[in-house]
């Protein structure tokens, strides 16, 4: 390790691995921040999550037919009464699940 050369090969090597554990990190931090933000999506939907866990397509689609339900209503109270914004929704829902487990 007296030699110069080798010290400096040697903390070539080491920004190498603090770059990539740097990046590793980084995105892991992003992951982690993009499903907590899903998780708190999750809590605003109509939807209960014992039976079935929402992936994040679902979760997006739901929100959007959630947001379009609750724009009806402000339309016109009585949207409730006759709603079928969720029909579609629970179709392909039921849909993918007799999928997952044929
Ligand atoms: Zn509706």
């Amino acid at each position: 390790m007296g030699n110069p050369i080798e010290i400096k090969k040697f903390s070539k090597l080491q920004n190498v691995g603090t770059t990539v554990w740097k990046r590793n990190e980084r995105e892991r931090y992003r992951v982690r921040c993009v499903n907590e933000a899903y998780e708190l999506l999750r809590e605003c939907l109509p939807f209960d999550e014992d039976e079935k866990r929402l992936s994040k397509v679902e979760s997006l689609r739901l929100s959007i037919i959630y947001i379009r339900h609750l724009e009806a209503i402000l339309l016109d109270e009585r949207h409730a009464q006759g709603c079928n914004c969720f029909d579609e929704f629970q179709r392909q829902l039921i849909e993918t699940e007799s999928k997952r487990f044929r």
